[in-house]
C-alpha cells in the first residue's frame, strides 16, 4: 500500500479504514468471507492489464499464452473440486452466471422455476425487479409453512402444471441440504432442464461435506466468493452437452474481456480448497453454524427450519418485539455485522423483515470455534433482549472486541 498512499492518500485511508472495520467488527454475513493473502495477491498483479477476448487458444488478442495457462489451470482445479464436465471461469459475477445460463438454454418469455426470494431465493431467480423476472415467465416455488423445508411434493405439482423449460435449485437464505435428486427428478418429468446455484454453499461442497449438485444438475453455478473463499466472482459448470452454448453466452452474448486477474485469484482458492486443510475449515465452519443456531435457541429465538445444515441459518426474531430491520441496526452497534432478511411467509416488509441472517465462513476463516460460537449466541441475546439499556451494549461491545483481538485479521 505504500506506492497508493503516496499516490492517492484519499483512497489508502478508505481502504484502511475498511481493514480496521473488518478486524474491529464479527463479520457475520453468510456470503462473505476472508480470502488469503496470496488470493489478494493475485487479484492485485499485473494480469489486471492484460485482454483476452475468447477462451484459452482461441483468443481475439495477441499475448495471451500466458494468461491461457491460468485459465486452463483455473479450469482443472475446479474440474478436480467439483467433478465437471465442463468449467467456465470468466463470469464476473454469480449475476452474470445466472443470466449466462439463462442466455446460453432460453429464450425470453419461457418459464422459469426458482424459489421464491421471500422464501430464501435469490434475486436472479426470478424476482419480478431482476432482469430475470422481466424477460422470463417465472413461476416460483417454496417451502412448508410448517417445516419451512422446501414443499417437494408443491413443487411437482407447480412443475407438471406450467411445465418450466428450466428449474433452479439453490439460494441465498436456505439452511437445509437440498434434495437435487428429487428436483432432478422433478425437472426431468417435465422435460425441463435442471439448474442449480450452489452460490452459497459450495465451499461445502468442494470440501465433501454437503451433496454435490454437480451430480444431478445439467448446469450449476456458483459465485467463488462465499464459502468457497476466493475473489468475488461467478463460474459454470455444465454437463458436455450445453458446453458450447453456455461458453458462447459468456462471451461474446453477454460479456466482453475476462477479468484475467480474479481468474488467476479463483485458481489460488481453488488450489486452497484442495487442500485436506479447507475440508478442516469448512468442517469448522458447519460444526460452528450447528453450535450457535442451538445456541441461540436455547435463549429463546426461532430459528426457521430449526436449525441448520449448511453454514447459514435465518433467525426469527420477532421474540424479542423488534424488527429484522431494528436488530441488524443495533448488533451493527456492538460489532455484529448482520443482514436483515425476510422469513417465510414474513408478515413485514423486506425492507423491514422480521428475521436476520447469520453464517459462519468468515468468522471460521478468522480462528473461531464452538465456545466462541456461545460467547456470540450470548452477545447477540444481551443486546437483541436489552434494547434500551447502555450498560447491556457497552458491555455486548467490550465481549466482541475480546473475540477481535483473540483471532486478529490480516
Ligand atoms: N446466487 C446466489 C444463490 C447468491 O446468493 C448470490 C449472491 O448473494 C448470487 C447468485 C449473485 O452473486 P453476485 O453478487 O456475485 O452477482
Amino acid at each position: 500500500m505504500e506506492t497508493l498512499q503516496k499516490r492517492d492518500p484519499e483512497i489508502a485511508k478508505m481502504i484502511e479504514m475498511e481493514l480496521g472495520r473488518q478486524r474491529n467488527k464479527l463479520e457475520m454475513i453468510a456470503s462473505e468471507n476472508f480470502v488469503s493473502k496470496a488470493v489478494m495477491e493475485a487479484q492485485g498483479s499485473v494480469l489486471t492489464n492484460k485482454y483476452a477476448e475468447g477462451y484459452s487458444g482461441k483468443r481475439y488478442y495477441g499475448g495471451c499464452e500466458y494468461v491461457d495457462m491460468v485459465e486452463t489451470l483455473a479450469i482443472e482445479r475446479a474440474k478436480k473440486l467439483f467433478g465437471a464436465d465442463h468449467v467456465n471461469v470468466q463470469p464476473h459475477s454469480g449475476s452474470q452466471a445466472n443470466f449466462g445460463v439463462y442466455f446460453a438454454l432460453l429464450k425470453p418469455g419461457d418459464t422459469i422455476m426458482g424459489m421464491n426470494l421471500s422464501h430464501g431465493g435469490h434475486l436472479t431467480h426470478g424476482s419480478p425487479v431482476n432482469i430475470s423476472g422481466t424477460y422470463f415467465n417465472i413461476v416460483p416455488y417454496g417451502v412448508d409453512e410448517t417445516t419451512q423445508e422446501i414443499d417437494y411434493d408443491e413443487m411437482r405439482r407447480i412443475a407438471l402444471e406450467t411445465k418450466p423449460k428450466l428449474i433452479i435449485g439453490g439460494g441465498s437464505a436456505y439452511s437445509r441440504i437440498i434434495d437435487f435428486k428429487k428436483m432432478a427428478d422433478i425437472a426431468h418429468e417435465v422435460d425441463a432442464i435442471f439448474m442449480v446455484d450452489m452460490a452459497h454453499f459450495a465451499g461445502l461442497v468442494a470440501a465433501g461435506l454437503h451433496p454435490n449438485p454437480v451430480e444431478y444438475a445439467d448446469v450449476v453455478t456458483t459465485t467463488t466468493h462465499k464459502t468457497l473463499r476466493g475473489p468475488r466472482g461467478g463460474m459454470i459448470m455444465c454437463k458436455e452437452k450445453y458446453a458450447k452454448a453456455i461458453d458462447k453466452a459468456i462471451f461474446p452474448g453477454i460479456q466482453g474481456g475476462p477479468l484475467m486477474h480474479v481468474i488467476a485469484a479463483k485458481a489460488v482458492a481453488f488450489g486452497e480448497a484442495l487442500q485436506p486443510e479447507f475440508k478442516v475449515y469448512a468442517q469448522q465452519i458447519i460444526t460452528n453454524a450447528k453450535v450457535l443456531a442451538q445456541a441461540l435457541a436455547d435463549y429463546g429465538f426461532t430459528i426457521v427450519s430449526g436449525g441448520t445444515d449448511t453454514h447459514v441459518m435465518l433467525v426469527d426474531v420477532r421474540n424479542t418485539g423488534l424488527t429484522g430491520k431494528e436488530a441488524e441496526h443495533l448488533l451493527d452497534e456492538v460489532g455484529i455485522t448482520c443482514n436483515k432478511n425476510t422469513i417465510p411467509f414474513d408478515p413485514a416488509s423486506p425492507f423491514v423483515t422480521s428475521g436476520i441472517r447469520l453464517g459462519t465462513p468468515a468468522l471460521t476463516s478468522r480462528g473461531l470455534k464452538e465456545d466462541d460460537m456461545k460467547e456470540i449466541a450470548a452477545i447477540i441475546d444481551l443486546v437483541l433482549h436489552n434494547p434500551e439499556d447502555t450498560a447491556k451494549l457497552e458491555e455486548a461491545r467490550k465481549r466482541v472486541a475480546v473475540l477481535c483481538e483473540t483471532y486478529p485479521l490480516y
